[in-house]
């Protein structure tokens, strides 16, 4: 186990709660606690994988299997037809949780190019 979580390795080991939406083997989906849409879910790894840019070649089932789970939970959700998906990589790309999430936003909308 990691010794020093972060918040989303705290959520996985049960120390902190979340509103978990989606969960198997390899992944879990929760609201987000900050949410920048009327649906906004991140979906996580269970395995750590700090950022996009980490993953190995072995981690390529993995990433497969959250894409499919991306589309079970936005067609849980009901929001198959319009939603954005986003990973931010790095600090510079505003990612702030070092433990690879997709943002799953939905219910508004959205321009382009994003910010
Ligand atoms: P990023 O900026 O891409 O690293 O996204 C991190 C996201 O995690 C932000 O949208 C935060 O609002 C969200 N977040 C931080 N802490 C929690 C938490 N305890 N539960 C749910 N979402 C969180």
């Amino acid at each position: 186990m990691e010794d020093n979580p972060t918040v989303f390795g705290q959520i996985l080991r049960g120390e902190i709660p979340a509103d978990v939406i989606y969960e198997d083997d390899l992944c879990l989906a929760f609201k987000d606690i900050s949410p920048k849409a009327p649906t906004h879910i991140l979906l996580i790894p269970k395995k750590l994988i700090p950022k996009l840019s980490d993953a190995k070649e072995q981690d390529q089932e993995l990433l497969g299997h959250m894409m499919v789970a991306v589309g079970k939970i936005t067609k849980m959700l009901g929001i198959e037809d319009t939603f954005r998906l986003v990973i931010n990589n790095g600090a510079k790309a505003q990612q702030t949780v070092f433990h690879l999430h997709m943002h799953i936003l939905s219910g508004r909308a959205f321009n382009w190019p994003p910010g």
